[in-house]
């Protein structure tokens, strides 16, 4: 057996019910075979592949809070510290009901990659907790987020783990753990990204993602003849990725024609109103029922279909495992051109190796949608420095990172005779900076 082989085994075997984690694990390391091959007795030896795919550090621990009834309830929270090769552990906290480990190291190996990529000193890290902020008032969740910051306190800070938002821990959230943080270790530090503006944020944080997303789409098609004029767009999602995905695909000329949440999804052959999507999701945090009642051209489906609408660009920006091998071929079938991951993991290993085979253009998330974690990192900069840059600035090195990652992740699939695959591209790039801070630093 291979050593890729016998190292995916183990880690089904040692970290049972934990199927996203193999997910990630296998996508990696079967597109890194080409290199592991190369030097497989060196890596054997020193078991380097064990320890990629172990954790530095994971932790677990109880989140007791009070509700507005004076019903105490209990979470449970999760940080994962996986990898900490090129600098401090940096990765997102998650809050819905899904979260659990399995989840949070699948996130947390795929950041040791992207943060790699970014060409900047960040190691990888995620946490999180199965607490839904969804329908609790705002003093149900500074409590839970005060409880939570009480534990993980212990274990952050500027230099050693750098938490950010994710998946339900917008700036409100981010807000109320700074503040806990602060109380309980006296000290004024970047220990969080995502801040608010007037407390240490960086400008030009909230729309990172989805920005970034599309300077690396645009420079993308560039390479490939085309511009993003006129092109029709299919975005899933409808929180902070997918909306500032939405506007710079229409600031570059392009037409987006879907969103989805949780519930349903929104064709508008109009165009998406991201004025109007923004005060449904962000200021009333509604459903995006209120977004079909308020514009007439818009028309509401209840469950998902996004893929099903012909487009030449895609855009899964919602969560993972979303987009399906049965929606790739619906893709195909419309005419899709190109797929870029917005959200992390949102297509399934079937799904990306059709769309590939058919001749889509595929950027995975760990390359498309680093423009938030390179953000976050401008953020500590900024904090370190106590500067504040302006919008422009921001944005203009978030661009030319996304351009480098773009490029990077194109040459290292030249360079192994892959050309056009990025999946292969971004992981080769991604491992060999850690892989080379790993060896240098003995065996730890
Ligand atoms: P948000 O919470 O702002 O938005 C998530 C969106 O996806 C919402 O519209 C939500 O619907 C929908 N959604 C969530 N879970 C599901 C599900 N199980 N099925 C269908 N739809 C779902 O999160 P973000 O926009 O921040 O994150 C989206 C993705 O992007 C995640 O994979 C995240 O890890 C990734 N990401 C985020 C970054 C960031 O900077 N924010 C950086 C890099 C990656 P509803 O409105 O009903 O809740």
């Amino acid at each position: 057996m291979s050593y890729v082989d016998e190292v995916i085994a183990q880690v089904i075997e040692k970290n049972p019910s934990q199927p996203e984690f193999h997910q990630a694990v296998k996508e990696v390391l079967d597109s890194l075979r080409l290199v592991i091959e190369q030097n497989e007795d060196a890596y054997r030896k020193d078991a380097l592949l064990e320890r990629l795919v172990t954790p530095e550090r994971q932790l677990i621990f109880r989140v007791p809070w009070v509700d507005d009834k004076g019903q105490v309830q209990v979470n449970t929270g999760y940080r994962v510290q996986f990898n900490s090769a090129i600098g401090p552990y940096k990765g997102g906290i998650r809050l819905h009901p899904s979260v659990n480990l399995g989840i949070i190291k699948f996130l947390g190996f795929e950041q040791v990659f992207k943060n790699s990529l970014t060409g900047l000193p960040i190691g990888g890290g995620k946490g999180g907790s199965d607490f839904d902020p969804k329908g609790k008032s705002d003093r149900e969740v500074m409590a839970f987020c005060q409880s939570f910051m009480t534990e993980l306190s212990k274990y952050i800070g500027a230099d050693t783990d750098v938490p950010a938002g994710d998946i339900g821990t917008g700036a409100r959230e981010i807000g109320y753990m700074f503040g806990q943080y602060k109380r309980l270790q006296n000290r004024y530090e970047g220990v969080l990204t995502g801040k608010g503006l007037s407390y240490g944020g960086s400008l030009a944080r909230t729309e990172a993602t989805g920005y970034g997303l599309l300077y690396l789409v645009e420079e993308m098609m560039k390479c490939h003849g085309e511009d993003m004029t006129g092109k029709t767009v299919v975005v899933s999602g409808a929180g902070n990725v997918a909306i500032y995905a939405i506007q710079k695909a229409q600031q570059m000329g392009a037409k987006v024609v879907t969103c989805s949440d949780s519930t349903g999804w929104i064709y508008d052959p109009e165009g998406i109103d991201v004025d109007l999507l923004k005060e449904v999701k962000e200021v009333k945090r509604a459903r995006l029922t209120e977004y079909a009642a308020a514009r007439e051209s818009a028309v509401y489906h209840e469950g998902r279909g996004v893929w099903a609408i012909p487009c030449d660009i895609a855009l899964p920006c919602a969560t993972q495992n979303e987009l399906l091998i049965d929606d790739a071929k619906q893709l195909v079938v419309g005419g899709c051109k190109a797929v870029a991951e917005g959200a992390n993991m949102p297509t399934t290993l079937d799904a990306t190796a059709y769309l590939q085979e058919n001749g889509v253009l595929f950027v995975p998330g760990k390359a498309s949608n680093a423009g938030g974690v390179a953000t976050s990192a401008l953020e500590m900069t900024q904090n370190s420095e106590r500067l504040s840059w302006s919008f422009e600035e921001v944005d203009s090195k978030l661009q030319n990172i996304m351009i480098n990652i773009y490029h990077n992740i194109d040459n290292a699939a030249k360079k192994y005779g892959k050309e056009g695959n990025y999946v292969v591209g971004a992981n080769i790039a991604g491992f060999e900076k850690v892989v080379s801070a790993m060896n240098a630093q003995g065996i730890v």
